[in-house]
């Protein structure tokens, strides 16, 4: 990450999921008064948080998944906290790992889009919490792909500690456009959901040239999409490119370069066209993910060096729905679990394919 300078090295030597880091964790400047919390690799929860110097006080973009690691980012925060203390928030959408750390910023403005706000509510942190502990047995479960769905998930979650957090909501949401002017420096969000989530915004800096994606970007990593559709989340991702910012800070990963954000864009392209073939001969969405996934043009695509490549199985079943598929739904949030299960049976599946070793 060449555009940004390293200001606080947290020094780990892993990632929280225990892998081998690919950029250090730590508080980056990324512009002349932009900053960026950023933790490697990006994986589950490995969320990328922006900081915004506003001349005496500053604008923080997205809190973490738990109250520990939001601690802990604003500590390593404090070097521009000392002369700039945080006055608003901001949430670039529902996501656990964006807005799970709000509770520490109460009494400041939290600002969000008023789709975002609406689906705060919908994962509660209890029941993460129960999920959590819930692994630890449902490893004995023989049958229904139980023991694979328990390992799933207990890596996605072992690093995190939900039973203190409060949901928090945003106390100013917005539509479409929102200017935020502190002490003279322009904040612009523009609402580019629903795609990723229900209420996706992103947050550009005209002064800096620099832009926080939120999570309609993941680099080095697969991308996501809970909510669609999927031209939704494309013109997003247009919307990005067309601000021309230097700099693009993602929701995970890396700092992305334009082309970055074009390869995201292209493997949407691929993920239509591959699965879009498969559901016009009525395969169930899980499958296509997986037959898309096992075959030579996935393998030999740049998508396949991406972590959590089995994403494509969430992506599948989202792209079904907009297209009118009479899928079984089981009532949330047992239907997201229900293809995070189908999800983690693909990740075993294919693994080996990918050269990951077995959990
Ligand atoms: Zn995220």
């Amino acid at each position: 990450m060449e555009s940004a300078t390293l200001l606080v090295n947290t020094g780990i030597t892993a990632t929280r999921h225990g892998a081998a880091l690919r950029f250090q964790e730590g508080l980056y400047q990324v512009s002349k008064q932009g900053y960026a919390w950023m933790v490697p690799n990006g994986s589950w929860g490995e969320t990328n948080i922006g900081l915004i110097d506003c001349n005496g006080k500053s604008v923080l973009i997205d809190t973490g998944w738990d109250l520990n690691f939001t601690r802990h980012m604003l500590s390593a925060m404090q070097p521009v906290l000392a002369r700039s203390p945080i006055e608003t928030v901001i949430n670039t959408h529902a996501d656990g790992d964006h807005c799970w750390g709000n509770q520490l910023f109460k009494g400041r403005d939290i600002v969000a889009t008023r789709a975002c706000q609406e689906q705060m509510h919908h994962t509660k942190p209890a029941a993460l919490n129960a999920l959590q502990h819930s692994c630890k047995a449902l490893r004995y479960v023989p049958f229904g792909g139980m023991k694979c769905f328990s390992h799933y998930m207990d890596d996605m979650l072992a690093p995190y500690h939900f039973q203190d957090v409060q949901i928090t909501d945003p106390t100013i949401t917005f539509q479409q456009e929102h200017n935020l002017c502190l002490n003279g420096k322009d904040i612009i969000l523009y609402e580019v959901g629903p795609g990723h989530t229900d209420g996706d915004a992103i947050v550009h800096v005209p002064d800096d040239k620099l832009v926080y994606a939120g999570d309609i970007a993941f680099i080095g990593i697969t991308p996501v999409m809970w909510s669609g559709p999927l031209e939704n989340l494309v013109a997003g991702l247009h919307k990005l490119l067309s601000l021309k910012a230097d700099i693009m800070v993602p929701g995970h990963g890396p700092l992305a370069s334009r082309q970055d954000i074009q390869n995201i864009i292209d493997y949407w392209d691929f993920v239509h066209e591959g699965i879009h073939a498969l559901y016009q001969q009525d395969m169930l969405p899980h499958e296509a993910a997986s037959h898309v996934m096992h075959s030579k043009a996935f393998l030999q695509s740049p998508y396949a060096r991406w972590d959590c490549a089995e994403r494509m199985v969430t992506n599948a079943f989202t792209l079904y729905r907009h297209w009118g598929a009479r899928l079984r739904n089981l009532p949330e949030p047992m239907g997201t679990l229900d293809i995070l299960r189908k999800q983690a049976r693909v990740a075993q599946s294919v693994a080996p394919l990918l050269g990951i070793p077995p959990a």
